[in-house]
């Protein structure tokens, strides 16, 4: 039976930079990773990087008058959803291969099976046995499912699939208009395509101040996206190339169709089948109850990242990844830093601190 000093479950960012500081420090470490196409998690994959590579290619075409008045000719301009898919696709795997390679240089053992806990010491590797004296969740978060819109990945995606469209929509609507939402808003609308957001709150942007989100919102209606707050999916109906919505709003019920419709109402912990039952690790909702120093209710066990109720986002997860190694090789215990910087990456960025 395999034992190491540290077993890391998940190779997201949290995952990846904790095994490579423990590491480097001389620990024996093993990094689960469930799928071998997935190293980097959520942040290269389909997070982060892609929705970067997205918004930066279509920036231009965003500014298009502006860009005219000062003379440049934009006519006959053309966007191909193919070429940028390809070129995703190139990008992220020559990054995800650099990132597998420097677990390795730094001595990390990887292993590509699904983890869950078996006992307090050990977990399961699909159906090897592995034991550690320290264990560390970085399983992260998955997309939360609306209660009525079910993903098809065709008509009715999630933000994972917007990185698989090969052509443009005439017409999208997304449900959701969180950080992620507005982005692929301002994306959709660059393209051309008719972009209707519908919010659940009273605001956009519910965990920015108010004053930022309204800003927000006049922006995006100046650059032709309509707004719907305090909106409500009641009902729909898919059509061969349109979906039909009904929605409540403060104006009474609408009835439109949408060719696409991207449901974006935030992220899930991912921690379900982890077997944390096993382990006496305990969760609230799906995230994992850490203390200050991201320890779990079983003190051989840390957590980190989005699996953990702390802002979902990669530095975030870097931060607290140092932590984590840090409390496992030294006595004095840190806290990770809680002066977090946010950035949101609609039209003009929103920069926030604190
Ligand atoms: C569209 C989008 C845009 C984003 N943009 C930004 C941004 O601009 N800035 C920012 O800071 N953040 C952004 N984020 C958030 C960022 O991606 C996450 O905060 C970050 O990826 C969290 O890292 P993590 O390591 O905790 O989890 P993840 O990246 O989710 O990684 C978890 C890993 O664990 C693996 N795993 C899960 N269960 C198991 C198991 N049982 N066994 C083995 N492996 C398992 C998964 O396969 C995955 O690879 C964005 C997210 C999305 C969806």
């Amino acid at each position: 039976m395999k034992k190491y000093d540290v077993v890391v479950i998940g190779g997201g960012p949290a995952g990846e930079k904790c095994s490579v500081y423990l590491a480097k420090a001389g620990k024996k470490v093993c990094l689960i990773e469930k799928n071998e196409n997935h190293v980097g998690g959520t942040c290269l994959n389909e997070g982060c990087i892609p929705a970067k590579l997205y918004l930066e290619s279509v920036e231009c075409l965003g500014r298009k008058k502006y860009l005219e008045s000062l003379g440049l000719s934009m006519q006959n301009v053309k966007f191909d959803m193919l070429t940028l898919k390809n070129k995703k696709i190139n990008f992220l795997n020559q990054i995800r291969k650099g990132a597998t390679d420097s677990i390795k240089k730094a001595g990390v053992d990887i292993i590509f099976a699904k983890a869950s806990f078996v006992d307090k010491e050990s977990v399961k590797a699909d159906d090897e046995i592995i034991k550690a004296d320290k264990f560390v969740v970085a399983t992260g978060s998955i997309h939360r499912p609306h209660p009525l819109l079910k993903v098809d990945k065709k008509q009715i995606i999630s933000s994972d699939d917007v990185f698989e469209l090969e052509k443009i929509p005439s017409s999208v609507l997304i449900v959701g208009g969180g950080a992620i939402g507005c982005e692929f808003a301002t994306f959709f609308n660059s393209l051309g395509a008719g972009v209707h957001v519908a919010e659940f709150t009273p605001n956009l942007v519910p965990a920015e101040d108010e004053d930022v989100a309204k800003t927000l919102e006049r922006e995006l209606k100046r650059k032709g996206i309509k707004v719907t707050l305090n909106a409500t999916v009641t009902s729909y109906t898919k059509e061969e190339n349109s979906v039909s919505i009904k929605m409540q709003t403060p104006r009474g019920e609408i009835e439109q169709s949408f060719e696409l419709v991207l449901v974006s109402i935030g992220r899930s912990p991912n921690s379900t089948n982890l077997g944390l039952e096993n382990a006496n690790i305990k969760s609230d909702r799906g995230f994992i109850m850490v203390d200050e120093n991201l320890l779990s209710t079983n003190p051989n066990v840390y957590a980190l990242g989005d699996v953990v109720p702390t802002p979902a986002l990669a530095h975030v997860a870097y931060n607290e990844a140092k932590t984590v190694a840090n409390n496992i090789l030294k006595p004095i215990k840190q806290k990770p830093s809680n002066i977090i910087p946010f950035v949101t990456f609609p039209i003009r960025k929103l920069q926030v601190s604190g």
